[in-house]
């Protein structure tokens, strides 16, 4: 299929009242397992890898290409994303590549700051027909050393009306938000503010994005979607488990296992694994 861009699946997801999951992969074992689950349940979907998750191993020059070859092949639509771009040189080397749509995270310099990072992205990716994604509101960060103060953690919500002068100052596609997410791996039930996420949603008209997404409960995830998410970022608890998977079956003493065994584990841990994501999402049977 023609590459699907960011903003043409979660505007879909936003008329139709679903959200279009947007998995990280840094292999082609796990680029492979998301695919094959779109394609299982007939479901658009997002591939996507993050500046910070670029590796020796898995440089975007190596991995980009392989993200862009299963998305053009896929019975279904895909859009490759670039997830939280920090340097306008990365982000660049995306668009380059044939990337559909990049996230520039500015999140952690102040408003105006944010608004010309934004505004720069913008112009260099819609010439090239690609979506943006931005942040506003820092989004916490579990794990690496940081611990998250969950008592605090409404005075880092995102503000409405700054999402709305944000969004009009800068023509972004799409925006992240925080109403109680944590990025990483949970290490307390989060209490999500849907009441904050309405509030936004009421007001700015681009679709709503979630980071953070593994952890949540279904119950959360529905009520995302419900007050206006559009698209679910969901990569830590997946790569974890998986990992785990994996780890266990390589315990078993009776099983001479190669290593592109293991790869292939990964791809069908994946699959399974997303497939339940995009039930819960509602994206299944909408490609
Ligand atoms: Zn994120």
């Amino acid at each position: 299929m023609v590459l699907a861009t960011g903003i043409e699946l979660t505007q879909a997801a936003q008329q139709a009242q679903y959200a279009v999951g947007a998995f990280n992969v840094t292999s082609i074992a796990m680029a492979r397992g998301v695919v094959a689950a779109a394609e299982a349940t007939n479901s658009p979907v997002i591939i996507q890898i993050g500046e910070k998750q670029l590796t020796n191993y898995a440089p975007l020059e190596l991995i980009g290409p392989v993200m862009l070859t299963l998305a053009r092949s896929a019975k279904v639509p895909v859009a490759v994303h670039l997830d939280h771009g920090f340097s306008y040189s990365v982000i660049m080397q995306a668009l380059k590549l044939g990337f559909s749509s990049v996230m520039i995270d500015a999140s952690q310099v102040d408003f105006n700051a944010n608004v010309a990072a934004t505004r720069a992205v913008v112009q260099a990716a819609h010439a090239l027909g690609a979506s943006v994604e931005a942040e506003l509101g820092p989004m916490n960060r579990e794990g690496g050393g940081t611990t998250v103060d969950y008592s605090q953690l409404a005075q880092t919500y995102t503000d409405p009306q700054a999402a709305v002068r944000f969004v009009s100052s800068t023509d972004v596609d799409m925006l992240a938000i925080a109403y109680g997410t944590v990025h990483g791996v949970y290490s307390q039930t989060p209490h999500l503010s849907f009441e904050r996420l309405q509030q936004i949603s009421r007001l700015v008209t681009v679709p709503l994005v979630v980071h953070g997404g593994s952890g949540l409960t279904d119950q959360d995830y529905r009520h995302s979607i419900t007050n206006g998410i559009s698209k679910i970022n969901y990569y830590s608890t997946l790569a974890f488990q998986v990992a785990n998977a994996v780890g266990q079956r390589l315990q078993n003493p009776d099983e001479q296992v190669f290593i592109s065994d293991v790869d292939n584990w990964t791809q069908a841990l994946v699959q399974a694994e997303v497939v339940t994501k995009l039930q819960v999402f509602g994206s299944a049977g909408k490609a």
